[in-house]
């Protein structure tokens, strides 16, 4: 009885609140109508179909796992269940011709059911199409944000559009738009870092790129952006584990990448597969309906993660069945159900409509989105594409952008005596165990999901070694692993070698994975890496520390062993050699962290911290890190001076704009990013210590000098205070670029909310 009240309450307010955004919508477009037009023509079991996702596993035979699709299964999935979208599983990668085979089989499937809707195939191409034979594999996130380069996130997600549809397939699930606060959560690499304001314009960029200006285009796809919301922050930093984030830092932190998405015209977003308070977020009516449509406004598809709704039930317990989870999730407001192994979602959803528990107002809201993106697609004209049209994938000028991307990502954190770059001609032993494999480069989703293929299906791309053999003869370098990830292997043998050599490139950091596989205990690096950094270090030999991994493995004892230190996150199939060509002189550096390095196992500060957090004089035990956030060197050396406010006093409405003069001083041409912070001294909430507000990445010749501007309005100050509200509050204020500050003042006549209110 109870539920029957609230179930009956909550449609009351459902149907409302629906009301008032209905009203609130603009006039229907020309395409809204034809959308409209054949929704008219669906029955409930269409529509419902149209909302349902499975994976290719269902439709394909069962004792292969080659792709091989099973006319019956597809034919049951497109006629009796009408299905609106298939997912690709974790498999392997394969050809362009195997995927124009699986792409038309299942068009030619759906042209055959009574409307002939096309499926939307979705795939996780996330640095490149992962899971094409041959394609471009860019650095992962992480490594794009560290280039601090939006015009080549923008290229990249071009290229990936190509690819992606150059395999028939028009659904990217990226970019991921988790802001990547802790280094314990193991998809932190498929993030931008850990500013926010990083993500959101590195986000915006790469969207751009994936959807042009046309995303109906054939070399166009449609953007995901995911996980909405708070997904990258789980309390014990383990892979869909409970959260806790109170909606003041919620919307101060992970929210605004996903508010530049949809100003960006991202056509679709994944849901969190996360708790947040207790609250799932595919159960979240005030996420997935209050802010998400009544406040950002995204009228795009919302879709959710991997067995989500069922998850409701098996993983959450907030629903006592399954078929009380599909109502929950749809009522809160999500569109398309990847189910993805059954017809469940499909039998309950039609069961809950037929019993009023689901309005129909709410079925054609999501199969009209759903539809709406099908049309701007272009997949009623043009369902699978044509091979001919791609004549660039994998092409030698495609790859010559991720190359420069993992040049341009590739960060150096020490070069003691400018120990780099190193001569060519001088006998140098690699060893570590990331110094012979592509796992170390890719990380996960490449090739396959874990991206443990990497090694057999990347064929041609250089391990670090094979780079480093490539540059300066083989006869000149010698390898021995020296250790796995966590087993000492011969070390004797690596020492041994070391002794002959003039220098050590080690390599330490991580294998591939991805989510709940990533799972750690432990930040710091597996003893057996730090023991071998120990015992090379005994010979005396300079050790250029290379750490090739998706997370910053507290490092702190081996690195303090280093002569020079290189950061090269998962930075792709160029990812060798690029780093060859920094480490012998061929590129200069340009990488600055996107993340907080680590010092300590247990003080995971970002930069952004609060101001106690610095610790007292005699308190050591503040924000301390091995290398902070922005950090990177070069082989030039850059020189500020002249910052130039335009007024000591922002107003309410007005401008500041800021310029500052950015020298090379040393031999070399570089290219240097210049990151434009601000603190507020004081404010109603204990304020950040300071915030990256713009950036801008300049290439100088030596003795050249750029003036680098950058407008700065009262909008970029404002913060979310104690009641929820984004204000820009009256105060004093330093701006920081390099060595160089000024001081400066807003003037509002808003009054700060002092409520108290926790
Ligand atoms: C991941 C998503 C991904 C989806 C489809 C999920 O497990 O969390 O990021 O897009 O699988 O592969």
């Amino acid at each position: 009885m109870r539920r029957i009240f609230i179930i009956t309450i909550s449609l009351v307010f459902f149907t409302a609140a629906m009301l008032m955004a209905q009203q609130k919508k603009e006039a229907p477009s020309e395409l809204d109508k034809k959308v409209d037009a054949l929704i008219a023509k669906m029955t409930l079991e269409e529509k419902v179909g149209q909302m349902t996702e499975v994976t290719s596993d269902v439709v394909s035979k069962s004792n292969t796992d080659s792709h091989q699709l099973d006319s019956d299964k597809l034919k049951e999935a497109i006629m009796k269940y009408h299905v609106g979208s298939i997912l690709n599983v974790t498999g392997h990668a394969y050809d362009r011709k195997h995927w124009y085979e699986v792409i038309s089989q299942i068009q030619a499937a759906a042209d055959k059911d009574r409307l002939k809707i096309p499926v939307i195939y979705g795939i996780d191409a996330i640095h490149g199409v992962t899971y094409t034979l041959g394609s471009t594999l860019f650095p992962q996130e992480i490594a794009m944000a560290a280039t601090f380069n939006k015009d080549i996130a923008h290229q990249a997600g071009e290229i990936t559009a190509y690819e992606t549809r150059a395999s028939y397939i028009p659904w990217n699930y990226s970019p991921v738009l988790d802001l990547g606060k802790s280094p314990l959560w193991p998809r932190i690499y498929e993030t931008f870092g850990e500013d926010p304001y990083l993500v959101k314009t590195m986000g915006a960029s790469i969207i751009k790129g994936y959807q042009g200006n046309d995303v109906g285009d054939k070399y166009h796809v449609a953007a995901c952006m995911k996980h909405y919301l708070g997904y990258s922050y789980p309390l014990s930093g383990k892979d869909r584990t409970p959260a806790w984030i109170p909606d003041r830092y919620m919307r101060e932190y992970f929210l605004p990448p996903f508010a530049e998405a949809v100003k960006a015209g991202a056509k679709t977003l994944m849901i969190n597969s996360g708790e947040i308070n207790g609250v799932p977020i595919h159960a979240s009516k005030y996420m997935l309906t209050d802010v998400l449509r009544g406040e950002l406004h995204f009228d795009g598809v919302a879709v959710t993660d991997w067995r989500d709704i069922q998850y409701l039930h098996d993983r959450h317990h907030i629903a006592a069945t399954q078929k009380e989870a599909v109502m929950i999730a749809v009522n809160a407001g999500v569109d398309m159900s990847m189910v993805p192994y059954d017809y469940t979602f499909f039998t309950y959803l039609i069961e809950l409509v037929n019993e009023g528990k689901v309005p129909m107002s709410r079925i054609n809201e999501a199969v009209h989105r759903i539809l709406k993106v099908k049309y701007e697609l272009g997949l009623f004209e043009r369902p699978v594409g044509n091979p001919d049209d791609y004549p660039k994938f994998g092409s030698d000028e495609f790859r010559s952008v991720s190359l420069q991307a993992a040049t341009e990502a590739i960060t150096l954190l020490k070069n003691n005596n400018n120990v780099l770059p190193l001569k060519k001609n001088i006998k140098v032993l690699v060893t570590g165990p990331t110094a012979n494999t592509l796992r170390s480069l890719d990380g996960g989703w490449s090739y396959n999901w874990q991206g443990d293929l990497a090694d057999q299906l990347a064929v041609g791309k250089n391990t670090i070694l094979k780079a480093i053999q490539q540059k300066i003869g083989k006869e000149n370098v010698t390898y021995q692993a020296g250790a796995s990830f966590d087993q000492l292997q011969n070390i004797d043998d690596a020492v041994s070698a070391a002794k002959n050599a003039d220098a050590i490139v080690l390599c330490l950091g991580e294998l591939s994975y991805t989510e709940n596989v990533g799972n750690i205990d432990d930040l710091s690096i597996p003893a057996a890496q730090t023991q071998l950094a120990l015992e090379l270090a005994k010979t005396g030999k300079p050790i250029i520390l290379i750490l090739a991994e998706g997370r910053p493995r507290i490092v702190t004892e081996a690195e303090s062993h280093s002569a020079a230190t290189l950061m090269t996150y998962f930075s792709g199939n160029e990812g060798g050699d690029a780093l060859a060509n920094i480490l012998f002189g061929d590129a200069n550096p340009s990488g600055k962290l996107s993340i907080t390095y680590p010092r300590f196992t247990n003080s995971l500060n970002n930069y952004y911290r609060k101001n106690l957090e610095n610790g007292n004089p005699d308190d050591k035990h503040g924000y301390n890190p091995l290398y902070e956030f922005g950090f990177g060197l070069s082989y030039t050396t850059f020189n500020y001076s002249n910052l130039h406010i335009s007024k000591p006093d922002l107003k309410s409405g007005e401008t500041l704009t800021v310029t500052v003069d950015v020298k090379n001083t040393g031999q070399l041409e570089g290219k240097e990013s210049v990151l434009l912070y601000t603190s507020q001294l004081y404010a109603s909430i204990s304020p950040d210590t300071k915030r990256l507000r713009a950036y801008n990445k300049v290439d100088l010749k030596p003795g050249e000098t750029k003036t680098v501007t950058f407008k700065i309005t009262p909008e970029d100050l404002a913060f979310v205070n104690d009641i929820s509200k984004t204000v820009a509050e009256a105060g004093d204020f330093k701006l920081m670029i390099g060595d160089q500050t000024a001081d400066f003042k807003y003037i509002s006549n808003e009054t700060p909310s002092r409520t108290g209110k926790l």
